[in-house]
């Protein structure tokens, strides 16, 4: 298959997609949900016949938080292991779907499972980009106490995205829930500040933290919406960006 070229329209060439664990559940409330995998992955297609190259790290949080099981009484490091795992498995279900529309795909892990996927080593993840395939990094940093959305920053620094588009239930960052506040107001625009300030929940603080110490802006923008991803890209629709 001959690789994409990028589109003139496109207004990112390197893009880092972070999407939590939960966007794979659907409605079931638990674990994942094919067709709902199947959905997402037919968006980061839209987006890869750009000619966009994509990187992608999925959360763990629909099988297991280390939070949670420490919660319960497990010991932390442990539970925080039992997470990475979990992000492993949901990169496998997401690859699986996305090779099935055709679109070349590695999981990477900061885990070494060489039987399972290929561990991290930065400059064949790079390869694999400039070649168009998905890279989904998966296990997190590798290291317990820290968040999937931690890892997103931190290998889209490596990888030299441009920004992270991170991918939710709503079209952006809102000053209050707007699920339960009609009078909720979107940011078009906010600083990494702002939302540490004001917890505005975008992502944990040390994530927000290393995307303002590199000025890399997050995205914020609704997975629901059908061609969303896609649109985003070509810069329209609604979102909000995080940045200086
Ligand atoms: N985790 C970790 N180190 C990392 C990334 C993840 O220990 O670098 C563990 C942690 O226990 C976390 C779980 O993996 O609760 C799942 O990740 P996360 O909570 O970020 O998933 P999401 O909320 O995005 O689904």
């Amino acid at each position: 298959m001959s690789k994409p070229v990028l589109e003139p329209s496109a207004k990112y060439s390197r893009v880092m997609l972070k999407i939590s664990g939960e966007a794979l559940m659907g409605d079931q409330g638990f674990g994942l949900h094919p067709p709902t995998v199947q959905r997402i992955a037919s968006e980061v297609k839209s987006v890869q016949e750009m000619g966009v190259e994509i990187c992608m790290v999925i959360g763990g949080g629909n099988i297991f938080r280390g939070l949670a099981g420490s919660a319960q009484g497990m010991e932390r490091t442990t539970a925080d292991y039992m997470g990475m795992l979990a992000t492993v498995m949901n990169a496998l279900a997401m690859q699986s779907a996305l090779e099935g529309l055709g679109v070349f795909t590695r999981v990477i892990s900061a885990i070494p499972m060489d039987q399972v996927c290929e561990p991290y080593i930065r400059r064949r993840a790079v390869r694999h980009l400039e070649k168009k395939r998905v890279v989904i990094f998966a296990a997190g940093t590798g290291n317990p106490y820290f968040t999937t959305d931690t890892a997103a920053t931190l290998r889209a620094n490596e990888m030299a995205c441009q920004a992270i588009f991170k991918g939710t239930k709503v079209d952006g960052v809102y000053d209050k829930d707007p699920k339960k506040f009609t009078d909720a107001k979107r940011y078009d625009t906010v600083s990494y500040d702002e939302c540490l300030a004001k917890h505005l929940g975008v992502m944990d603080a040390s994530a927000i933290a290393l995307a303002r110490d590199n000025s890399l802006p997050i995205i914020v923008f609704s997975l629901d919406e059908p061609g969303g991803f896609r649109g985003i890209l070509r810069g329209e629709g609604t979102y909000t960006r995080v940045q200086g």
